[in-house]
């Protein structure tokens, strides 16, 4: 089988449809243990050091590992794609480009499809029917989504991996449902997570130090209950048909889609805080203005680049924010066992 490059969530049913194996690039990059030398050898081929460390990633992943060709998304995720699309076919690889919709409008994301089909000698109907096979994979990864809310058996971090993999199913969805499977399995028995931890939110971009950043909020007595952009990857709304599902998927269209979900998942999770994790060089951060004018809640904004480790400094801002949210609940529960004249949580 062939295998094809993914820059971001794309949609894979029409990739397995015409016979490939997906490998989300992302993944592939973070999930390395050279990742300095891949983003070492952008930079050598002259990727400038204030480009985001993921497109210098990828673009390493691509002239090291071999993989291609490489389908880029021109439109809903990184403009940098455009760019490392260049570079790649001068570099003389296989490039296929796709776009999103500048909206999630029905109509235009079926003719996106049917164009993105028709370009790899597919038909929709192939993609559909592998959509359904899918189907169970995706449930898999929100029920291990639901342990992590509701149950409190699942980490922060086990719930990120689950659900930042369901961009490609780690290039074989079945081994996938088989280690969700056992995953949930052995969540089923654990001891659920002392009520007294915090629930934090993350959104934004995932994180370039995912098991660090995820395992230092443990180490504070709190923990992560939603991961945003991760759980869309998932696809938790799927509608009822490809062109429906890929509209649902709030990461490629106005921020504005992605704050009502948000604002949604906050209230039912019962969060205290968020994490808004903004990588360095990326326009997305921007977004950060946004979100602290929708989010009713203590926001952290936080800036990872290339240390691929939570450092010093991040650190200490962390475990600041805890302390701070510690003392808010605290301050809000004596408040309101003293007659309930203090502020409101949220
Ligand atoms: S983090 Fe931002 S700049 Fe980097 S690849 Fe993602 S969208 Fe692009």
């Amino acid at each position: 089988m062939t295998t094809v490059g993914i820059t971001t969530t794309v949609p894979i049913e029409v990739l397995m449809a015409a016979g490939y194996q997906t490998v989300d690039l992302n993944n592939v990059f973070i999930g390395s243990t050279e990742r300095e030398r891949l983003v070492n050898l952008a930079e050598r081929a002259g990727f400038p050091q204030n480009c985001c460390t993921w497109i210098k990633g990828i673009y390493g992943v691509c002239m090291e590992y071999g993989i291609g060709p490489v389908l880029c998304v021109t439109s809903g995720d990184c403009s940098n794609t455009i760019m490392l699309m260049e570079v790649l076919k001068l570099k003389g690889l296989d490039v296929l480009p796709f776009a999103y919709p500048d909206q999630p409008d029905v109509d235009l994301m079926q003719r996106a499809l049917e164009t993105l089909a028709g370009r790899l000698g597919t038909t929709l109907t192939r993609a559909d029917e592998l959509r359904g096979e899918l189907g169970r994979a995706r449930r898999l990864a929100l029920e291990v989504d639901e342990l992590t809310w509701r149950d409190g058996v699942v980490s922060g971090l086990e719930n990120h991996l689950s659900l930042v993999t369901a961009s490609d199913f780690g290039g074989d969805y079945r081994e996938y449902e088989r280690r969700l499977e056992e995953l949930l399995a052995q969540a089923r028995t654990r001891e659920p997570y002392p009520d007294d931890y915090l629930r934090l939110a993350y959104i934004g971009v995932p994180p370039v130090f995912p098991s660090d950043l995820y395992s230092y909020i443990e180490r504070n007595s709190a923990r992560v209950v939603f991961n945003e952009v991760q759980r869309q990857f998932a696809m938790p709304n799927p509608g009822s048909s490809l062109a429906e599902q890929y509209c649902n998927y709030t990461y490629p269209y106005s921020i504005f889609g992605r704050v009502d979900d948000i604002v949604a998942q906050l209230r039912q999770r019962r969060v205290d805080g968020v994490i808004h994790y903004v990588q360095a060089f990326c326009h997305r951060g921007i977004g950060d203005i946004i979100f602290r004018d929708s989010i009713n809640l203590p926001v952290l904004t936080l800036e990872g680049n290339n240390d691929f480790m939570l450092n010093h400094h991040l650190r200490t801002r962390v475990e600041a924010f805890i302390d701070m949210l510690k003392r808010r609940a605290a301050a809000t529960s004596g408040a309101s066992s003293s007659g309930g004249l203090g502020v409101s949580p949220h």
